[in-house]
């Protein structure tokens, strides 16, 4: 260790954190979030120190701002901010999804591409972290606004990504009609054609599941999970937030392993299913989201006696387990002990950070299986790394083999959150601390490989 050098305390560590990021109080939340959970493990290891590693990841290799002008339809122009956070490749290309959403700030895509960077890592496939996203509200506008915004975002971002640098996904916000305009744009500007983004239709060098993989994959952890409990999905009742990509696909997935779920939700509030939301209804609420952008809400007017709660989250409908799939900090901590009083047995997180740090520590107090984002809900990343193994190859592989491919990963995501998770006599899994250790160890590794750089 360089001479003089003294290992900074936890509270020290943070402090600088938040000192070199004022204001920033989502990036101080997740950086605080791994520091505390790794710190243990880290502590009395002297090359992590020695090499700042932690300082470093919590750094990001670079961030580029950019102006987004658009057109609308009345005529009008528009100006909106755009950014991509480049957190950190030792591992492998920048990876992770583009955020449209008003309330999109950089202190939200730094902490996104913090977490990306454990969460990829964890995977165990070669993808760096990175996120990125504008403060643009596709709510209420046409297509033809939606493409005139993807076009101009990628008339800037064109020049930061490319399929060994970076490669964007979608998020809030982007689905497939925006990565089709971004990608198309892409093309036209660089006149190439290649996996510069994931979440591509099929006809043009898309994967099959991609769609489906993180809230297919966030069922599978919760089921690893039960599983070392010798417990299981069939009959449970299961509460789900959000009705878009991550919350349709988990719901699907709890459908076909025999579970009840009985609510979703969007920004107005949540709809209450006593019966269960079938396959059936959920084609429905695809249909109705994903087509005609309609609100949550309709399906209380279509579905008789159901209930919609309106300005209202679902954490406190009595069930088995929870799927947070909407947004971050949308469980508080009221809400953690809520869920624990009405006997709430595990939660897995489909969205990133939906949980605040004191109703995690609630779960993890209460003993209950807790499976946070960054591996909960890596299905979605895995397979778009497998989309770029498979635009590299220039193949296309069967829906069986990805299908396979999916669970095992998350069997691997699970095992590994468990080995370096669990402590005590009581074999309670630590998964928060599991998955922060195991996401570190790799990223850590390869930093130290290259030396200062
Ligand atoms: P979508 O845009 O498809 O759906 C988001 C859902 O969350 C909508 O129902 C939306 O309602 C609701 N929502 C968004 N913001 C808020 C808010 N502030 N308050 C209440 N509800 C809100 O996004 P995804 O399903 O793709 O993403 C959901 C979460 O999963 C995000 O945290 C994302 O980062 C994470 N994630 C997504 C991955 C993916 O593959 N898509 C991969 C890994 C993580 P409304 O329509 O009213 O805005």
């Amino acid at each position: 260790m360089a001479t003089g050098y003294k290992v900074p305390t936890l509270d020290e560590f943070v402090q600088g954190v938040k000192d070199r990021n004022p204001g920033e109080k989502e990036f101080h939340q997740a950086v605080y979030e791994v520091s505390a959970s790794i710190w243990d493990y880290i502590k009395d290891k002297e090359k992590y120190h020695r090499w700042e590693i932690l300082r470093r990841i919590a750094e990001p290799d670079r961030i580029v701002s950019f102006r987004v002008c658009w057109e609308d339809d009345t005529g009008h122009i528009r100006v909106n901010r755009g950014w991509r956070v480049q957190n950190n490749n030792a591992i492998g290309p920048y990876k992770g999804g583009i955020r449209f959403h008003p309330s999109v700030n950089e202190s939200i895509l730094k902490f996104l591409a913090f977490e990306q960077t454990f969460k990829n890592s964890l995977t165990g496939l070669p993808m760096g972290g990175g996120k990125g996203g504008a403060n643009f509200n596709p709510k209420g506008k046409s297509d033809n606004e939606v493409m005139r915004f993807c076009q101009s975002f990628m008339l800037e971002l064109f020049r930061h990504i490319g399929d060994d640098i970076d490669v964007p996904a979608g998020d809030i916000g982007v689905g497939g009609r925006e990565i089709g305009y971004m990608f198309g744009m892409w093309k036209r500007l660089t006149s190439k054609f290649s996996g510069v983004l994931t979440g591509k239709g099929l006809e043009y060098g898309g994967s099959l599941i991609r769609t489906e993989a993180t809230g297919y994959g966030a069922v599978y952890f919760l089921e690893n999970m039960l599983k070392v409990r010798k417990e299981t999905l069939e009959g449970k009742v299961c509460v789900v937030s959000g009705s878009g990509n991550v919350a349709t696909h988990a719901v699907e997935k709890l459908n076909q392993l025999g579970a009840r779920p009985i609510t979703l939700s969007d920004s107005d509030g949540f709809i209450y299913d006593k019966a269960g939301i079938s396959q059936e209804k959920l084609e429905w609420i695809k249909e109705l989201k994903e087509v005609k952008r309609g609100r949550i809400e309709e399906y209380t007017k279509k579905f008789k006696g159901t209930e919609f709660h309106a300005g209202k989250r679902p954490w406190s409908v009595p069930c088995d387990y929870a799927l947070p799939c909407a947004t971050q900090n949308e469980i508080m901590l009221d809400d953690a002990k809520t869920m624990i009083k009405n006997g709430c047995k595990g939660v897995a997180e489909g969205a990133n950070m939906p949980t605040v740090l004191e109703g995690v520590h609630a779960f993890l107090d209460a003993k209950i299986p807790f499976g946070p984002a960054k591996a909960a809900n890596a299905g979605g990343v895995s397979v778009s790394g497998l989309e770029m193994s498979q635009n590299s190859a220039k193949l296309s592989w069967k829906e069986d083999e990805l299908q396979r491919l999916l669970k095992d990963i998350m069997q691997g995501i699970h095992d590994r959150c468990q080995e370096y998770g669990q402590s005590g006599n009581d074999k309670y899994v630590d998964y928060v601390r599991g998955a922060n250790v195991g996401g570190f160890i790799k990223v850590a590794d390869a930093m130290m490989a290259y030396g200062v750089v």
